[in-house]
């Protein structure tokens, strides 16, 4: 039996913003979580950082340098670091964070879910098997919410950081 994307991310010890989701199952001699992923032996925080941004990385790694760590805002594709990095200080790019870092779309007044739970609804709907509806109560908003957010009404960071996530060049 496989593992979806809702177990997935059950597997973590807090799904609380701004600190470290640490796995909680097997990890290797380094400490990086390990899981049995699409019939492959996967490193967590790397399928956590697929599942977030719908697409692989080179290389994931971690802002807070902590191995086990799953927390999306934690997780930066390193073959890109001095590019993002660049792009967080000019302030334009809402989506890469950093430690202490802010979002801007979850700043705005009462905001229900940050934007990396946004963004995980999303990526865990693409993949199917899971209703709207469940996907509002198990995050305590309305379905209406979550309709927003996988239509892109809300919720949306940056469209260059759109592209990217959707694959599009240009
Ligand atoms: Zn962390």
């Amino acid at each position: 039996m496989g593992m979806d994307a809702l177990n997935f991310w059950q597997m973590l010890s807090s799904q609380e913003p701004g600190i470290c989701w640490l796995w909680l199952g097997a990890r290797d001699p380094r400490g990086y979580g390990r899981v049995r992923w699409q019939g492959k032996a996967r490193l967590a925080h790397r399928v956590a950082y697929e599942l977030t941004h719908g697409q692989a990385a080179d290389c994931v790694c971690h802002r807070c340098d902590t191995p086990p760590c799953c927390n999306p805002e934690h997780l930066f594709d390193g073959t890109r670091a001095d590019n993002n990095r660049d792009m967080t200080a000019k302030g334009r790019h809402g989506a890469v964070v950093s430690p202490g870092y802010t979002l801007r779309g979850e700043e705005h007044q009462r905001a229900k879910l940050t934007q990396a739970i946004a963004e995980r609804i999303r990526a865990v709907y693409v993949l199917g098997g899971v209703t709207q509806r469940a996907l509002a109560r198990k995050h305590g908003v309305s379905q209406r919410t979550v309709a927003k957010l996988l239509n892109r009404v809300s919720y949306v960071v940056d469209s260059e950081a759109e592209k990217v996530r959707l694959g599009i060049s240009d």
